[in-house]
């Protein structure tokens, strides 16, 4: 599933083709998704510029000269593309946003939990109103060790859980808090509540070095992300516990378990982590 790293790299990576861009056609090949197609036909999308290509949490916006922002959320397993009209579209490839100079802004999303929409913000270029129940942005100074600590406090639930509640902090999604988790030493099933504040500390450390290292590397290519060039993220090589289920831990040899927590495997070093 696409996560923060996966998507800022796409954001990265169209920002400089699509800034400053006029779109001039809109097909929709295929309107059922999870939330319809539909309207994205008849929002006059043709002769709208992009100025600005920005992530908040796991979205992507792209900011309209007319104040509205288009979002996109790639789900579980959507792809963004940019690439010209001489590639054939692809069989899960559901919408084409047409860019001048022949470059398309290709949409594709296999099992349809894909969002691409039309939004109005308050006021141009701010969230829209559909993300605003998203938490700070873990990489900005607003998600420090205080913030943590207090945000926790009284949490009895487990500390992964909290840790990928989108309403705390936004867009660390599985990979990420299990590594984070293993490179704070805290374990997964810790009341979040039960944290002190150095190891909030140790742990806002973590998710950012995390997040840093995986944006540095391009994402993590698993399942169905790639990037919009078609290559792939390089960050599993760096992963530590996620996947590694049986296998020493790399610190201190003990086999990696897992627990399920929130309905998602969570793996962990029994040793390493308390
Ligand atoms: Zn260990």
């Amino acid at each position: 599933m696409p996560e923060l790293p996966e998507v800022e790299t796409v954001a990265r990576a169209l920002r400089p083709h699509l800034t400053g861009r006029r779109i001039t056609r809109v097909e929709v090949f295929s309107p059922k998704m999870r939330e319809p197609l539909t309207p994205l036909m008849e929002a006059d999308l043709p002769g709208r510029t992009v100025l600005a290509v920005r992530r908040r949490g796991r979205y992507l916006l792209l900011d309209l000269d007319d104040g509205r922002t288009l979002l996109a959320h790639l789900g579980m397993s959507g792809v963004i593309r940019l690439e010209g009209a001489e590639v054939p579209r692809r069989k899960h490839e559901h919408v084409f946003l047409f860019f001048e100079e022949d470059l398309i802004f290709r949409f594709e999303c296999p099992r349809r939990f894909s969002v691409l929409k039309i939004c109005s913000p308050k006021c141009p270029g701010e969230d829209p109103p559909e993300l605003a129940t998203l938490g700070v942005e873990p990489l900005s100074e607003a998600f420090d060790a205080e913030y943590f600590f207090r945000r926790s406090r009284g949490r009895t639930g487990p500390l992964k859980v909290f840790l990928m509640n989108n309403e705390i902090v936004t867009g660390v999604g599985n990979i990420y808090a299990t590594e984070a988790l293993f490179a704070a030493g805290l374990r997964p099933t810790r009341q979040a509540g039960s944290l002190s504040r150095k190891e909030c500390g140790m742990l806002v450390t973590a998710v950012r070095q995390v997040l840093r290292n995986a944006i540095a590397a391009g994402g993590t290519t698993i399942h169905d992300y790639r990037h919009v060039d078609g290559s792939e993220g390089k960050f599993e090589q760096e992963l530590r516990v996620y996947g590694r289920a049986g296998q020493p831990c790399e610190v201190c040899g003990t086999p990696i378990r897992t627990v399920r927590l929130g309905g998602r495997s969570s793996a962990f070093c029994p040793h390493c982590q308390k």
